[in-house]
Formats: C-alpha cells, structure tokens, sequence
C-alpha cells in the first residue's frame, strides 16, 4: 500500500476559531508604555493608529476567538494549507525520525502573511476605513496586504524602502498588480519623508523611516486612514494561529503528534503560528512538545539579547513594549533572509522565552542556504531563505536522533518559498555569501543605550 504523503482538511473541517495563548499564560506579557506619558498605551491611544477590533484583539483574555465568516470565506482561496510528511528528505538524511512540514508557501502571496492581512483589511473595511497605510522592506507584508485590501476596496499605500523599490521590482509588481499605491520612501508625501530628503536628496531609506511615513498619514487622518502591521503584536500572532490549529487537527489525522515543532523568527508571527496551538497542549494536558524558534546568527535577540524595554522600530516612534532585543539602533549583516533582520521579538514570545515554556536557536547563514537546498532536491520546492532557518534546524533534530538511535517526530513550518529571491540563491551558488561572527562588544553597544530608556 502507498503512504500518505500529504494531509488536507475539507473547507468543512476548517478551524473557525484562532487560539489566544495569553488565557494560558500565567505570567501575562507585560504592558507597552507610551515615550510620551510613560504610562501604559491606553485603547484611545492605540485605536489612533488602528483598527478598533484590532486594538480589542490585541488586549483580549479571551482563548479563543471567532473568525468571521468573510476571512473564513477568502482563507479558502488557499487554505486549508498541506501538511507534508517529508519522506523523501528522511531518506536523504537517512534519520530514524519522522518529519512533517506546514506548507504556507501555498497563499497567492507566497508567504503565511496573507494569515494575518485578510482579517486586518476586513476588520478596518468594517469600520468604515478607507485607505491603509503601511511599510514593506524587502516586500512581502507590503505584497500580503495588497492582496488583501483589494477583497474590500480599500486604498493602500505602501512605502517601500527606496533601496528595495528598485533592487526588487517584483514584489513591488505583485502589489500594482493587486491595485496597491506603492511609493518609494523617502517620499514627498510627508514631513518625515520631506526631511529626510532635504538633508540628502538621494537618501535610500530604511525600514524606521518607511515606518515614520506610515504612521503619519494615518495619524494626519485618523477616521478614513489606518495602520497595519505584519509582525510581532498581539493580534498578529493570533490570526497566524490558524496555521497551528489546522496542523494539530492534520497530524491528527497522520496519526502522530510532534515531539518538536520549529519555526524561523523574525518579528514571532510564523513562529507562533505554527507554535501556540502545541504549546496549549503543554499548558494545559502536561505535555512536553519542545517548540523552537530559530533566529539568524546575525540578529541574534532571542539568544543573545537582553529582555527590556525597548521600541518596536528603529526611530523610537511605536509604544516601548517589554521584549528581548538588541536595541533599536543595532544594524543586522545584510543576510538575505530579509524578514528575519529585526531587532526585537513580539511580547508573547519573549515572556514565553523568558519563562523557559519555548526554546531558541541561532544558525549562520550558508548552513541554512545549505539546508534549503537539500530540501529543494529532496522535497522539491525552493524556500525562502528566511524558511531554510527552520529547515536547517529540523536537519538537525534530524541528525541527533540518528545519533542517538531514537525516533521522534519533527514538525516544522515552511513559511514561503523563494521563487522571488532568486538574487539570494544566485549569490549562494556563487560562493558569494558568508557567515557573520557578531561580537560580544558589538552587541553590548546598542544593549546598553537601551539603560536610558524605562526600565522594567
Ligand atoms: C516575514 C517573513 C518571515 C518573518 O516574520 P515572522 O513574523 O517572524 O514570521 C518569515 N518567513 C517569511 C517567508 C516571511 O515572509
């Protein structure tokens, strides 16, 4: 008889309810302060920026909460996403373990962000808004939320760091071809923008000043223009839940349950994603199913960083929330796993960390290079590079249960593919990339500015 290779739900048996990890969590994470008050960000403060379901979600107790019907309607564009029992890469490996892979690399944006841009762009059409700000660096949140504003008729506008909107002009096609306005930043468009150009006419940008040009559009009109964001808050990681609550019903119906679940870390939204529903288990019934998040060697905040207040974005404009990080002044090598380049880590993530409930791994870059090409010959599809973070640290768990002669189950997200980051490979395949050894002393620069800020 032929094995099962790959696990779907009918659109019947898809979930209807995202997980909200903060009901378990006996230590909460802990509140965001505003630079200005120093006091804790009130609703008002938060609903100025965006959507005022969002801003519910994102202070919610509740374990879990409803999906509404229309995201459930546009999840099944591509959802439920396969499940993949990867049998070809064991054999290459030659492991006694078994391992599955989540594949998001399905969505029409070639990524899991879509998770999250359907409900953001639905819950702001509800409000009557119409027109959205946000950033995008190398482009793939700004391509998410293309795709989902268009479901609405909502406006978008996205600033994308100049130096991207030339060197990577097909994310920047995928959002014109999905209706969205996208400007390269520095821009004329706003004070931030108009500045910094003033003081350099053929300034690049950078990701905090693309953040600056977005906020302020919407702060200028807060009752037609919101905010979005593709990473690290609270409501963020809850929509991408739905990742996690199919794959504990598909493993399920694999038979199995993982022994681990890995997931690569930019900003935690993936790696929550795939991780929270698992980490219930643990919460709730005693398991013991290690989750792993795995970060660049480069950025290395979950292993290397300090937990502290800190900013979410590098001009020290967001809430100061409680997170670990490497200040928001430290600059990331130029790795080519893009979305992983961030300086801190979502508050869920960093009190779990901090509470020893999930793990953390740093790997260099040409072992994850080298890991997403053995994928790609043995499985078939090209990851993205920030995709070979998880996919190296499967291999391995891999490796050590052969060694140590025991099999167990690995699960791991595959959180796009890398069909528009050819430039990477290209770089790869000719010896052109490298590791980067990250001092102590380098690290201890931009940790210790974070002394002037509030403490926690
Ligand atoms: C954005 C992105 C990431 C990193 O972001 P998280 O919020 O940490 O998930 C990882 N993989 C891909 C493919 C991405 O687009």
């Amino acid at each position: 008889m032929s094995k099962t290779k790959k696990f779907l739900l009918t659109e019947k048996q898809m979930p209807t309810q995202w997980y909200n990890i903060i009901a378990d969590m006996k230590n909460k994470p802990g509140v965001s302060i505003s630079p200005r008050t120093k006091k804790p960000v009130t609703k008002d403060e938060m609903c100025m920026l965006f959507a005022e379901e969002l801003v519910n979600q994102e202070m919610s107790t509740e374990r879990y909460i409803d999906i509404p019907d229309q995201v459930q309607d546009l999840y099944k564009i591509w959802r439920s996403t396969p499940l993949v029992r990867a049998y070809e890469l064991e054999k290459a490996l030659d492991t006694p373990a078994k391992i599955y892979f989540k594949n998001e690399s399905t969505s029409p944006a070639g990524s899991h962000k879509p998770n999250t841009a359907i409900p953001q762009a639905y819950y702001n059409y509800k409000q009557g808004i119409k027109c959205i700000t946000t950033e995008t660096g190398g482009g793939q949140w700004g391509s998410a939320i293309s795709f989902a504003s268009q479901f609405f008729d909502i406006d978008l506008k996205v600033f994308m760091v100049k130096v991207s909107y030339f060197q990577k002009p097909y994310r920047k096609l995928m959002m014109n071809a999905w209706g969205a306005d996208v400007v390269p930043s520095p821009s004329t468009m706003t004070e931030a923008g108009r500045h910094a150009l003033a003081k350099d006419p053929n300034c690049s940008g950078s990701l905090g000043l693309a953040i600056s040009e977005a906020v302020e559009l919407a702060v200028r009109n807060p009752e037609t223009t919101k905010y979005t964001l593709g990473s690290v808050l609270n409501h963020v990681l809850l929509h991408q839940t739905i990742i996690g609550e199919e794959a504990l019903m598909q493993m399920e119906m694999a038979g199995d349950m993982p022994d681990v679940v890995i997931g690569c870390f930019g900003g935690g939204s993936n790696f929550a994603g795939i991780g929270f529903p698992f980490l219930k288990k643990n919460l709730t019934e005693g398991t013991n199913i290690r989750v792993i998040a795995v970060e660049p060697s480069s950025c290395p905040k979950l292993t290397r960083g300090v937990f502290h207040y800190d900013y979410g974005d590098t001009e020290g404009l967001t809430p100061l929330m409680p997170m670990y990080t490497l200040g928001h002044n430290f600059q990331p090598a130029d790795i080519h796993a893009g979305g992983l380049r961030y300086h801190g880590a979502g508050p869920i993530v960093s009190q779990l960390l901090k509470d020893g409930l999930i793990e953390a791994q740093a790997i260099p870059q040409l072992e994850t290079f080298a890991a997403g090409m053995v994928f790609a010959k043995t499985e078939g599809i090209i990851p993205a590079p920030e995709s070979t973070h998880a996919i190296a640290m499967a291999i391995r768990e891999a490796k050590k249960a052969k060694e140590e002669g025991k099999s167990k189950t690995i699960l791991f997200n595959l959180s796009g593919h890398g069909m528009i980051d050819m430039y990477a490979y290209e770089q790869y395949f000719a010896g052109n990339l490298q590791n980067y050894d990250l001092s102590d002393e380098t690290i201890r620069q931009t940790v210790d500015e974070l002394k002037t800020l509030i403490d926690l």
